[in-house]
Formats: structure tokens, C-alpha cells, sequence
């Protein structure tokens, strides 16, 4: 079957738009209708026409635009496409923390479950972090689920932030030692690396970006070669949009196993059978709605 044109068809049919993260599998991110990081494709979730959202990410990426947008129906292509980062910061632990801390604020990373989001004051994304964790209206800050995102923010911040202990596993499994050996076959040449690797990865990095910006500086830049800190996927993008530069991965085996599970045998099954739905609990619907809103209020 051309899939491809199958797709196209069916999703013309049903008023649906398909959203890609920048860590798709090719095919995916050539047929979606946007691509993007996670505060790009969050807020074409918040606002579009559309009566379908099929998005090919992860669970919390299509957990997140249901909540933006409750009216449609949100599909995600593979249902066990999860992050296991998301699975580290735990509701009942974030409740406690917040006793413990009552005058601390709670920032949230996307990359978190309805649950955590709706006993968070705001949500943020690589690309906003530091943005919110200044605007938002307290000296104490709890960071919840990630450690080296959280430290990264730190780094530049007066403010007291009380870090939560989780880390995405695919950037964890990239070293120091394996930065090192890229440099040393690729010597002179820039790194930029995610703010998802750990403490002495970003501070060898020449910058830090969230995937959307390093697709932004990527379009900007006068380099000619650069070696890329983050899952491989990243590479087929930035390929895309400056096919002038030689893109490096960073490492061969830097792979998100979750963002890899949709093909478009899966995304053309979503759309046909309009499953997996993905729901929101009503219970924490309007808070954890809250909390995106604010975020988007306050990534101006
Ligand atoms: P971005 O928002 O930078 O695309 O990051 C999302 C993510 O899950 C990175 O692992
Ligand atoms: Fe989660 Fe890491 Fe995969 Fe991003 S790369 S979705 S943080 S496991």
C-alpha cells in the first residue's frame, strides 16, 4: 500500500492535522503537517481547526494537546509510546515535597504526567525553562522531573530551585567520555548539545538548545560542520532545513526506543480506526489545563 498517499487522503477526509516531534522517525516527520519541539507543536495544539489531532510523539506530548484542546479528538499512533522520564516524578511525592517547601512554587517540565501537571503552577520546555522560572512570582522553586534540565536553569538563576532526581535515559546513556571521543575525530568543531545531558556533557557543549533551537540557529549560522548532542533523529531535521552543514551525531546509539515505535503502517491505523484516543482523568483536567495555559501566558 502507498501509505504515504493514504494518509495524506484519509487526513483530508476527517479534518485531521498531524504533528510530529523533532525526534520522528523520517518518514513521519516528511509526511507531518508541522513538526517541531515541544512548546512549537504545543501550541499549534492549543490553537488549530482541525477535529483530529494525530500526534506522533510520546504520551505526554498528546496528553498535553488533549488538555490544551479537549474538544478534539487526540490520537497517538502507538500506545505505548511513553517516556520513562515523564514515569519519574511521582504525584504523591510531588504533594509531600510541596508541604515540605509551602512558599515554593512548583515549575513543571512537559515531559510529565495530567497528574504532576495539575499540582504544578506552571509547565515549561526546554525552550521556555529559564524564561518561566524567572517570570513566574517566587524566590522558591520546586523543578520537577528534571535534574540536569533543572540544573541547567540553575545555572543562571538567583533563585532557590529544589531539584526533583529525574533524567531521561536516552541523553543519560551520552557521556562525557562519548563527547570526548566525538571531538577528538572531529576536532575544532562546535557542539551543540540538549539541556537533557547531564552536568559535564552541557558544560563542555559550545551551546545548549532545545530542539527548536537548534533548528532556528542551524537556519542562522555561517558553520559549516556541527556535532549534535541529542537523539539521533535530530540529525534527519536539521538536515532538512540546512542541508549545507555536516550535521555529526554525537553518538551512534543515541536513540529515544519510544519515539522510534511510530511508522506509518501505525500512523495510517490511527487515522483509519481513530485510536489510540488519548484522555485526559476530568479530575485534574482543569488544573493541569491551568498550568499549560500559564506557561503559554508566560513564554511571550
Ligand atoms: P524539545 O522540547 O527540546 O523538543 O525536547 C523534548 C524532549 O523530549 C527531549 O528529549
Ligand atoms: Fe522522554 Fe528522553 Fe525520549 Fe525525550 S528523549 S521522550 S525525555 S525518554
Amino acid at each position: 500500500m502507498d501509505y504515504k498517499t493514504e494518509i495524506k487522503k484519509l487526513a483530508k477526509e476527517k479534518n485531521a492535522i498531524i504533528l510530529a516531534h523533532n525526534y520522528q522517525n523520517d518518514e513521519i516527520q516528511d509526511i507531518a503537517d508541522i513538526t517541531g519541539d515541544s512548546l512549537e507543536l504545543a501550541r499549534v495544539a492549543a490553537n488549530n481547526d482541525a477535529e483530529i489531532i494525530v500526534f506522533c510523539g510520546v504520551h505526554f506530548m498528546a496528553e498535553s494537546a488533549s488538555i490544551l484542546s479537549p474538544t478534539k479528538k487526540v490520537l497517538l499512533p502507538d500506545k505505548d509510546a511513553g517516556c520513562p522520564m515523564a514515569d519519574m516524578a511521582d504525584k504523591d511525592e510531588l504533594v509531600a515535597l510541596k508541604k515540605k517547601y509551602p512558599n515554593a512554587k512548583v515549575v513543571t517540565y512537559i515531559n510529565s504526567t495530567a497528574e504532576v501537571k495539575a499540582e504544578s503552577d506552571v509547565i515549561c520546555t526546554s525552550s521556555n525553562a529559564k524564561k518561566i522560572v524567572e517570570r513566574i512570582d517566587s524566590d522558591q522553586i520546586i523543578f520537577v522531573p528534571d535534574k540536569n534540565l533543572g540544573n541547567f536553569v540553575k545555572q543562571s538563576s538567583n533563585k532557590d530551585i529544589i531539584l526533583w532526581d529525574g533524567y531521561c535515559p536516552s541523553h543519560d546513556r551520552f557521556t562525557i567520555e562519548k563527547l570526548n571521543e566525538t571531538k577528538k575525530n572531529h576536532p575544532n568543531v562546535f557542539v551543540m548539545v540538549h539541556p537533557e545531558c547531564n552536568k559535564e556533557v552541557v558544560a563542555e557543549a559550545d551551546a545548549v538548545f532545545s530542539t527548536g533551537e537548534m533548528v532556528k540557529f542551524a537556519k542562522e549560522t555561517d558553520l559549516k560542520e556541527i556535532i549534535v548532542g541529542t537523539e539521533i533523529g535530530m540529525v534527519y531535521k536539521l538536515k532538512t532545513v540546512a542541508p549545507h552543514i555536516n550535521f555529526i551525531p554525537s553518538s551512534t546509539d543515541f536513540i529515544c526506543p519510544n519515539m522510534k515505535k511510530i511508522n506509518l503502517k501505525k500512523l495510517y491505523n490511527s487515522l483509519l480506526y481513530e485510536e489510540t484516543v488519548i484522555k485526559v482523568d476530568p479530575s485534574v483536567m482543569e488544573k493541569s489545563n491551568m498550568a499549560l495555559k500559564k506557561m503559554l501566558e508566560l513564554s511571550y
